[in-house]
């Protein structure tokens, strides 16, 4: 699914939960494994952080998701929708907004 980097959202970035050292523990710890290959499509790089992700379908903005990015993807220069798998996102609790 299409989704676009919450970098350039409106509200930034989400406090992260405690007990979590990143986003990336955080994503890693939901999903029950680690992973070694950033989780955009076209990309094979090593995922460096949590990024927040939103659907396009933008219904539901509020839905906001954890995926592993390396830094490229993960980067403020990376403004462009890419591809992910939906089972490789990972909700955050909407009690954090
Ligand atoms: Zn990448």
């Amino acid at each position: 699914m299409k989704v676009k980097n919450l970098k350039w959202g409106p509200s930034g970035p989400r406090p992260l939960p405690q007990g979590h050292k990143s986003w990336l523990a955080y994503w890693t710890s939901n999903y029950g494994r680690s992973v070694s290959v950033c989780k955009n499509k076209d990309c094979d790089n090593i995922p460096s952080d949590g990024g927040h992700v939103m659907p396009l379908d933008g219904k539901r903005s509020n839905n906001w998701y954890i995926v592993p990015l390396c830094n490229e993807c993960n980067s403020a220069k990376n403004k462009q929708e890419f591809e992910v798998e939906r089972r490789h996102l990972v909700g955050i609790s909407n009690q954090l907004s």
